[in-house]
Order: structure tokens, then C-alpha cells, then sequence
């Protein structure tokens, strides 16, 4: 009796506090020099619950409307600066917001879809499908990474992904205007939820660390970067990379992404 006791002791104090625990991730995709992605617009997500014909009505996560969102917008667009022609010269890599594993990986869809007259998107004759992947992490959460390039998938259901790994590159597949990624994130009912703290979402993020300026890009860290780095910072003398995969930063910074 007890024992039993205890231990619900126990889950009610590990029940208490799951902050730590809970996902955060980082931007999804990797731009060194912030060249890569435009800042100005981020697409958000749309809280406007008004359908609107026009598509032009909508609030982004702090009461921001057009171009800042879309009616009816379900995830996160960054997109690609100067378009096609980056994607064409770039693998633009997306990456593992968090840890996990991936839940679902389609790939050899038609990627240079596009808009057309009336906010239509074409593919040109090809199906209207996206490359894409999906992954599920330790609390439930699931991360979904959408319109990628061609051929470019790296992973497959199953495979157990780290923070901040190669999945594939950014393309233009599926419902897509313009080369973009479309990340968006799913609690564990399924439910869309953004990632963004503010006053039309919850009022702690989802990122490691959400940028408090106008756009909205979120920082390229992982959770839990900090230890990480202590615990690697010997090892990286011997010249090897991160421990989980990914590549190391400067060795002025001796950190691992
Ligand atoms: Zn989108």
C-alpha cells in the first residue's frame, strides 16, 4: 500500500511539471546567413474561425492579417527568396524540428507546381500531391514537413530522426504557389495547433526560443542544445562530428547544432 502510494506520488509530481519534457523545436530548415528564406512575409497560421471567399481575411497568432497570413492557413509557410531560381541553384535543406521518429515519408511527386489566375495553384497536368514528411515525437506531437523537392526525401517511415537531421529539400510540390516549406504541427489527437506563443494561440511557444521581432522566424537551436554541448565540447577536439548526426558549428563556438 505503501509502495502504491509512492509511486502515485510520484506520477502526480512528473504529471505536475511537464514543461521540460514537452517538445520545442527549432526552425526547420537550415539558413546559415538568413539569405535563403524571405523575412518579410512569414505565412502563419489563420485564427479567424470566418470562412472568407475572398481569402484574404485572416489573423496570424498576435493579430496580424494579410501578409502575414491566409484564410484558412493551417501551418507555418517560409518561403524561398527569389523562388524557383533558389531552388533550382539550392538544395535548401529542411531538418528535424525535434527527435523523433518519422511517421510518414512520400516522395516522387511533380515539384515545380504553381500559382495560376485566381490564387489557383497548377501542377502543370501532374497530380496535385506533395513530397512530404511527418514526424512523431516522444509527447505525441507531430511536425509536418510539406511541398518538398522531387526526389529529395531522406528518410522512411519508421526511421528514428534527430533534431536538426537532413529530410529533404525545399520544393514546390503539391498545393504550393511558389517554393516553399509548409511546416505545421499536430498535437496527439490530431488536432492543428501553432507554434507560435501569442495572444490568438497559448501563452508559452513551442520553438526553443521564438524571436520576439515582427516576422517570426524562430532560432535554428535545438532543445536541449546546452547540454549537449557540454557533454560534446571534449570530444569535438578529436575533429568528429556532432554525436547525433549533424554538423558542428564554427569551432570558434565549439557547439553542436
Ligand atoms: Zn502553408
Amino acid at each position: 500500500m505503501r509502495v502504491t502510494q509512492l509511486l502515485l506520488l510520484l506520477l502526480a509530481t512528473l504529471a505536475a511539471s511537464p514543461a521540460d519534457a514537452d517538445t520545442r523545436f527549432r526552425f526547420p530548415a537550415v539558413d546559415p546567413d538568413g539569405e535563403l528564406f524571405m523575412a518579410v512575409p512569414i505565412v502563419h497560421m489563420d485564427h479567424d474561425p470566418k470562412p472568407d471567399p475572398t481569402g484574404t481575411t485572416c489573423e496570424n497568432y498576435k493579430g496580424d492579417g494579410l501578409p502575414w497570413c491566409y484564410d484558412g492557413h493551417d501551418g507555418t509557410d517560409y518561403l524561398l527568396m527569389w523562388g524557383f531560381s533558389t531552388m533550382d541553384k539550392f538544395d535548401v535543406q529542411v531538418v528535424a524540428a525535434a527527435d523523433g521518429e518519422v511517421a510518414l515519408a512520400e516522395d516522387g511527386n511533380y515539384d515545380r507546381c504553381h500559382e495560376t489566375s485566381g490564387f489557383k495553384v497548377t501542377c502543370d497536368g501532374h497530380p496535385i500531391k506533395a513530397n512530404q514528411v511527418s514526424v512523431r515525437h516522444a509527447d505525441g506531437l507531430l511536425s509536418r514537413y510539406v511541398h518538398l523537392k522531387k526526389g529529395s526525401v531522406k528518410v522512411k517511415v519508421g526511421d528514428k530522426v534527430v533534431c536538426g537531421q537532413l529530410l529533404g529539400y525545399v520544393g514546390s510540390s503539391g498545393n504550393s504557389a511558389r517554393p516553399h516549406l509548409h511546416f505545421e504541427v499536430e498535437d496527439a489527437a490530431g488536432k492543428t495547433l501553432d507554434p507560435y506563443a501569442g495572444k490568438n494561440t497559448q501563452p508559452t511557444s513551442y520553438w526553443v526560443s521564438q524571436t520576439p521581432d515582427s516576422y517570426g522566424k524562430p532560432a535554428a537551436r535545438c532543445q536541449g542544445a546546452g547540454a549537449r554541448t557540454a557533454a560534446w565540447t571534449g570530444a569535438r577536439t578529436h575533429g568528429r562530428p556532432c554525436p547525433w548526426g549533424a554538423t558542428p558549428a564554427a569551432p570558434a563556438t565549439r557547439t553542436c547544432p
